[in-house]
């Protein structure tokens, strides 16, 4: 079974096992339901250029503002 990650509306992030096709679960924590995350993996490997690119300009921005 795949794991996927959950997120309830208080943003609690819930990794569980589930079938394939589960689309929410009850928040352990709240008990509210979670709805499934798509998993960042994916982002994080094509996007790691960008992502860490961004956030050093935009700390530079602040640099240079100041
Ligand atoms: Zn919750």
């Amino acid at each position: 079974m795949p794991i996927y990650e959950f997120e309830c509306p208080n943003g609690t992030i819930t990794e569980k096992f589930v079938k394939i096709g589960t689309k929410e679960i009850i928040c352990p924590t709240c008990h509210k339901k979670a709805k499934k995350v798509i998993s960042l993996c994916n982002f994080h490997l094509k996007g790691g250029g960008w992502f860490s690119d961004g956030y050093s300009s935009t700390r530079d921005n602040k640099a240079k503002k100041k």
